[in-house]
């Protein structure tokens, strides 16, 4: 499936306004611009291909011209992803650590949550199990079916927009791997913050591109990928939490764990040969099913609303 130009939006600077920025990397597009079928999908791995650019005026990074987000949403909407399924287990077990982190700032009895682009919905798995009454919305159909076949629980199709909550609902609101696929993360963040109670937290996790790995990977950092709009780097997130209305309590490098023999599938464009080897070593062990940690740049944030409990 390919459209004609119209499929590219040029975009302003999502956190200051500005229309004036710095190319990063130029894109790869050489004049042509498609979309293909099944590419905006959460296990998503093409390469960016647009322009990463910098804000002149605050220094955000972002992607413009992009592809259009309406048709992006399609995209989401519609895709299959049995790749990102198969990683369901050690999803589980990345979000158990994930909560007992909210946890440890929440400090109370659990409350309310809800997990905002869900996929296909270990966080509430793991949630529920853990005593959360939970939420979630998830634009893929695909995943919101798998997550009531597989999980038991029911997901609202749509964005967060689309389900219309109503104010101060929430004591916790996740994005896991999120906020960089929306097309207006500071819209994104408002809209989590008017369904906060006060003093409720907003739990954020994103690649980070001032972390040392992408600084070392340069632009072969394995997050720069046509799934991603925005590239928040510590100041940023720190400032778009302010102007949401947030205050930053916990920032910090976040691991995620996955089957040995697919990270080493996913580094193999990276380091090749040496993956290839590692990945016949770890079948010889019998470690291919087995969960490792992994970290490439990923950053966690937990922030709080400001106000007073009620
Ligand atoms: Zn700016």
């Amino acid at each position: 499936m390919s459209y004609q130009t119209n499929l590219l939006e040029h975009v302003t600077c999502n956190l200051c306004g500005a229309d004036q920025f710095i190319v990063i990397y130029p894109g790869s597009r050489n004049g042509s611009v498609s979309m293909e079928e099944n590419e905006f999908r959460s296990s998503g791995d093409e390469p960016l291909k647009n322009p990463l650019v910098k804000c002149a005026v605050c220094g955000f990074q972002y992607v413009t011209p992009r592809l259009n987000s309406a048709r992006v949403l399609d995209g989401y909407t519609n895709a299959v992803d049995e790749t990102f399924v198969s990683q369901a287990r050690g999803r589980e077990l990345t979000f158990k650590r994930c909560l007992a982190e909210v946890e440890r700032v929440w400090k109370k009895q659990p409350g309310r949550i809800l997990d905002v682009g869900t996929a296909n919905g270990s966080f509430l798995k793991v949630a529920k199990d853990a005593g959360w009454k939970m939420t979630g919305c998830e634009p893929n159909r695909w995943m919101c079916d798998w997550c009531r076949e597989n999980y038991g629980i029911k997901i609202t199709q749509g964005t967060i927009f689309d389900s219309n909550y109503s104010d101060e609902t929430f004591d916790v609101v996740t994005l896991w791997d999120v906020l960089e696929h929306t097309p207006d993360p500071m819209a994104a963040m408002r809209e989590c913050v008017r369904v906060l109670r006060p003093g409720g937290l907003l739990v954020v996790n994103y690649p980070d591109i001032g972390s040392w790995i992408a600084r070392l990977m340069g632009q072969r950092w394995v997050f720069l990928l046509s799934v991603h709009y925005y590239y928040f780097t510590r100041e940023t997130i720190r400032r778009a939490s302010k102007l949401a209305g947030l205050e930053i309590i916990t920032i910090k490098p976040h691991f995620q764990t996955l089957e040995f023999d697919y990270v080493l599938f996913r580094a193999t464009p990276y380091v090749g040969a040496l993956a290839r080897i590692a990945r016949a070593f770890v079948r010889f062990a019998g470690l291919s099913k087995a969960q490792i940690p992994y970290w490439v740049g990923q950053t966690l944030v937990i922030a709080q609303k400001k106000g007073q409990m009620s």
